[in-house]
C-alpha cells in the first residue's frame, strides 16, 4: 500500500477527450449515431483523418460499425476474421499495434471498400470487457508518422469506454458478445484435466464476476483517487475475513496457507496500486480504473506460459474483483442464494473468490483453465473437492443452473447430462462412496498375502495435507516426499528456517513413521517461480534434480541443514533423485555429512540416524549396481521415469506413453535383475512409481519379488485388496514363467490369471 497518497500528476490528454465522450455517452440518441459521434470526437482529438470501430460478432469476425474517414460504404460491410488484416492481427493478439507505414507490414489487408490505400499509419489497440477481444478501435492519418506511448494509452483508456457500450448489448445482441458453439441445448460430452479427484454432481453456477460499471469517466478525479484508496483498505480488511474462515485456518501450516500468503502479498503489490490510480487520474472513475488495468493485465500476460505469471494474473484478477465489488456496492454470486448441488464452473478464479462461496454446497469446480498447482485447485484440494480444468469453452456452453456432472477421475464433464446418465452417476458415485468405506474398513487390517507374505504399502506425498492420509489409508509411512511440491507453490525459495519448520510438521505428523525425503527434484517441467528458466530442448533429460542440486550446492545444503535440524534427533531418510553416476551420490552424501558435522558443531542435535538411498531411474545407474549397492541404505525406483529413460519415451505425451508395457518380460526382468541384486546386497528396495499403485501391476512387481511399494494414497485400498486376495507363491510361478516370452506386452495374461484365482484387480 506504499503508493497510497503518493502524488501523481494528471494527465491530461486522455481527461479532456474523456470529457468530451462522457457527454455523447450520456446522450439519448440511438447507440449507432453516438458511435458514429464518437469516431468523429476521436478522429479530431487526435488529429487523425481516419477514426474506425470495429465491433466482433459471432463466429469470429470483427465488422466495421463506425468510421470517420474511411468510406461510409464500407460500414456493416467490410469483415474481418481475427487474425487477419491489422485489425484482425490485434484482436488475435489482444495488443495495440502502432505503425508508421501500414502497408508494408505483412499483415495487412486491403479492403478496396473502405478506401483506405491514402492512409500511411495505423494505430489500433483491442477492446477488452472481461479479458476478452470485443473490438477493435483504431486512428489512421495520411502522412507516414510514429503514434506515441501516450496517444496509444489515451486510445486504450477510449477504448475501454467502449467496451461498456458494446457489452450492454446496445449495439449487437447479447447472445452474439459470447461465442456459442455447438448445439446449445443438447447434452455435451467436454474433456479437460484432472486437477483434483472426484465426481460431482449438480446444478451450474457461472462465476462470471460480471460488473456493471455504470459511471467510466470521472467527473472529480481527486474525488475518484480517495474512492479507489479507501475502498483498497476496505478490501484488505475484507480479504482478512475471507481467508481467515474456513477448515483452511486451522494453522496447520499446510501449502494452502502458503498460497494465501503468497496471495496476500499480491494484494499488497504497491505497482498494481499505482498503476490504477494513474488510471484514475487520465479521468476514469475509480471502478473504471480497476476494470482497465485488470482487462490489460489479463490481455498482456493471459496467455503466458510461465504458470508463475498465470497465477499472479489470477490474483490480481480475484483482488480487482474484490475491489470492484467494494466500490460498486454490487454483491457477488457467492452471496446470493445457491442451490443445495452446486457444481462452480468459472475461466479461473482465485482463492478468495472461491472460498467466498458457502464451500460445503460445492460439490464439484469446473475451470476453462487453470492448472493442478494452480492457487485454487490447492485450495480445492485442501477441501476434497473435485476439479476438472482446461475444458475449452465451457463458459459459452452452458448456462446458470443446468444440470452438470464433473468427473474429475476420469478428466470429463457432462453438460445436461439425460436422466439415464445422471443415474448412472449418482450410481457411480454411491458405489464409489461404499467401496471407499470398503476400503476403510481394511485400513487397520495387514497387507497380507493369504500365504502369509507382508507388503509394505507406502504413500507418495507432496502436499502437507497428504501427510493426514498415512493414518487415514492405514500406511506404513511415506516412500516418496517430493520436497519440490512446496517450493512450487510458494511465492519465494523458502529459507532454512522456513524448510526446517514445513519438515518437522512433517515428522510430526508422520507419527514416528518413516518418511522418505526425495531432495528437491526441479527443472524440467517441473518449474520454480522465482528460478528463471531457460528454454531447453529435452528438459526431462536436461539439467534437473541432483544436477541442479550439485551445481548450485548451496541449495540442497540448506534443504538438508533444514532436514537434519528438523530431526531433532529422529530417524530421517534421505533420497537423491535422477542419479546417473555413482559419483553423483557420493558428492551428495558429502554435503549431507557437512551438513551433519556442521550442526554436531553448533551443539545441536543430531538425527539418531540418517539412511541415505538412491533414487533409480536412470537406466545407467542400473548398469552400476555393483559399485552402488555398498554405499547406499536403500533403494527406491522411480518407475515413471525409468520406464521413460528405457524405452525413450515421453511419459506424458499419449502417443507414445502407452506404446511399452511395464507388464512385458523386458521391464520385469530388468526390475527383478535390480531386485535380486539388492536382495543379495540387503539392501531394501522399494518402487514408488506410478505402476506401484495399479493392482494388476502391484501384483506382477510382487511376484518378481518386490515386498515394498510406494503409491499416491487413494492407491492402498485397492492395492491392500489385492495383496490380501492372493497367494504370492503361485503369482511368482506365473509371472517367472512368463518372463522369457517373447512378448510386448503379459498384461492379458497376467489379468487372467488374476481372474482365474480370484485376485481382486
Ligand atoms: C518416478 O520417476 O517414478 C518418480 C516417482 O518420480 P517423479 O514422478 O516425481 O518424477
Ligand atoms: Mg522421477
Amino acid at each position: 500500500m506504499s503508493a497510497a497518497g503518493s502524488t501523481i500528476p494528471p494527465t491530461t490528454a486522455p481527461r479532456r477527450l474523456l470529457a468530451r465522450l462522457r457527454d455523447v455517452m450520456a446522450g439519448a440518441e440511438a447507440a449507432q449515431d453516438r458511435l458514429n459521434r464518437v469516431t468523429s470526437i476521436i478522429a479530431a482529438d487526435m488529429v487523425a483523418e481516419v477514426c474506425s470501430i470495429y465491433v466482433r460478432r459471432a463466429g469470429d469476425v470483427l465488422e466495421l460499425f463506425a468510421t470517420q474517414g474511411l468510406s461510409a460504404d464500407a460500414v456493416h460491410v467490410t469483415r474481418l476474421r481475427i487474425g487477419e488484416g491489422l485489425v484482425g492481427d490485434i484482436a488475435a493478439h489482444a495488443n495495440p499495434l502502432a505503425l508508421s507505414d501500414a502497408r508494408n507490414h505483412p499483415n495487412f489487408a486491403f479492403r478496396p471498400e473502405t478506401g483506405e490505400e491514402a492512409f500511411h499509419s495505423f494505430l489500433g489497440v483491442p477492446i477488452l470487457r472481461a479479458g476478452r477481444v470485443v473490438g477493435v478501435l483504431s486512428v489512421q492519418n495520411v502522412t507516414p508518422r510514429k503514434y506515441t506511448e501516450e496517444e496509444t494509452e489515451t486510445l486504450q483508456t477510449v477504448a475501454m469506454v467502449l467496451a461498456e457500450m458494446v457489452a450492454s448489448g446496445q449495439l449487437i445482441g447479447r447472445d452474439e458478445l459470447a461465442p456459442i458453439d455447438g448445439i446449445a441445448l443438447k447434452p455435451l460430452r467436454l474433456e479437460g484435466t484432472r486437477f483434483n479427484a472426484g465426481l460431482g454432481i449438480g446444478q451450474a453456477v457461472l462465476h462470471e464476476p460480471r460488473f456493471t460499471v455504470e459511471k467510466i469517466v470521472a467527473e472529480d478525479p481527486d474525488a475518484e483517487l480517495e474512492r479507489l484508496r479507501t475502498a483498497f483498505t476496505a478490501m484488505h480488511g475484507q480479504l482478512e475475513r475471507i481467508l481467515d474462515i474456513g477448515p483452511l485456518s486451522n494453522g496447520d501450516g499446510g501449502e494452502h496457507e502458503d498460497v494465501l500468503e503468497a496471495f496476500r502479498l499480491v494484494a499488497e503489490d504497491a505497482g498494481w496500486l499505482r498503476r490504477t490510480e494513474e488510471a484514475v487520474l487520465s479521468g476514469l472513475t475509480a471502478e473504471a480504473a480497476v476494470l482497465k488495468v485488470k482487462n490489460e493485465m489479463r490481455a498482456r500476460l493471459g496467455s503466458a506460459t510461465d504458470p508463475y505469471l498465470r497465477e499472479r494474473v489470477h490474483d490480481l484478477e480475484d483482488l480487482g474483483n474484490q475491489l470492484l465489488r467494494q466500490l460498486t456496492g454490487q454483491v457477488g454470486q457467492a452471496q446470493s442464494e445457491l442451490p443445495e448441488h452446486v457444481v462452480l464452473v468459472a475461466r479461473n478464479m482465485g482463492p478468495a473468490e472461491f472460498l467466498e462461496y458457502d464451500h460445503t454446497r460445492i460439490r464439484a469446480l469446473v475451470l476453462e483453465e487453470g492448472s493442478a498447482s494452480s492457487h485454487v485447485a490447492i485450495i480445492a484440494r485442501a477441501l476434497d473437492i473435485p476439479v476438472v480444468g482446461q475444458v475449452r469453452d465451457i463458459l459459452s456452453k452452458i448456462a446458470n443452473n443446468e444440470a452438470i456432472i464433473a468427473d474429475g477421475d476420469n478428466s470429463q464433464i457432462f453438460i445436461r447430462p439425460s436422466e439415464d446418465i445422471q443415474q448412472t452417476f449418482h450410481a457411480t458415485r454411491k458405489h464409489k462412496e461404499l467401496i471407499k468405506a470398503q476400503y476403510a474398513q481394511l485400513k487397520d487390517l495387514p497387507a497380507k498375502t493369504r500365504d502369509g507374505v507382508e507388503i509394505s504399502l507406502n504413500i507418495n506425498a507432496g502436499l502437507l495435507f497428504d501427510f493426514d492420509q498415512i493414518e487415514a489409508v492405514g500406511a506404513d509411512g511415506v516412500g516418496l516426499y517430493r520436497t519440490e511440491v512446496p517450493f512450487m507453490v510458494r511465492a519465494e525459495f523458502p529459507d532454512v528456517e522456513a524448510q526446517r519448520t514445513l519438515y518437522e510438521k512433517v515428522l510430526d505428523r508422520a507419527n514416528g513413521k518413516p518418511v522418505v525425503f526425495r531432495t528437491i527434484d526441479v527443472g524440467g517441467d517441473k518449474v520454480l517461480p522465482y528460478w528463471d528458466q531457460f528454454d531447453e530442448e529435452n528438459p526431462a533429460m536436461g539439467w534437473r534434480a541432483i544436477r541442479i542440486s550439485l551445481d548450485r550446492p548451496a541449495i540442497l545444503r540448506q534443504q538438508l541443514r533444514a532436514l537434519v535440524r528438523a530431526a531433532k534427533g529422529r530417524n530421517i531418510y534421505v533420497m537423491f533423485p535422477m542419479v546417473a553416476e555413482v559419483e553423483e551420490f557420493d558428492a551428495a552424501k558429502k554435503l549431507l555429512q557437512r551438513e551433519l558435522d556442521r550442526e554436531r558443531e553448533r551443539g545441536g542435535i543430531l538425527p539418531e540416524k540418517v539412511h541415505t538411498g538412491v533414487m533409480l531411474e536412470v537406466p545407467a545407474l542400473a548398469l552400476q549396481l555393483d559399485k552402488l549397492m555398498p554405499r547406499v541404505d536403500f533403494i527406491s525406483i522411480g518407475s515413471n521415469d525409468l520406464m521413460q529413460f528405457l524405452y525413450a519415451t515421453d511419459r506424458g505425451n499419449p502417443h507414445v506413453s502407452d506404446r511399452y508395457d511395464i507388464l512385458s518380460p523386458f521391464a520385469l526382468g530388468f526390475l527383478k535383475h535390480v531386485r535380486d541384486r539388492c536382495d543379495q546386497a540387503g539392501v531394501p528396495v522399494s518402487v514408488c512409481g506410478e505402476a506401484a499403485g495399479r493392482p494388476l501391476e502391484a501384483m506382477a512387481l510382487i511376484g518378481i519379488g518386490f515386498r515394498r511399494l510406494s503409491m499416491p494414497p487413494p492407491a492402498i485400498g485397492p492395492v491392500k485388496e489385492m495383496i490380501r486376495s492372493m497367494a504370492a507363491r503361485p503369482v511368482a510361478s506365473f509371472v517367472h514363467s512368463l518372463l522369457e516370452m517373447p512378448r510386448v506386452s503379459i498384461r492379458q495374461r497376467l489379468r487372467d490369471f488374476a481372474k482365474d484365482h480370484g485376485i481382486e484387480i
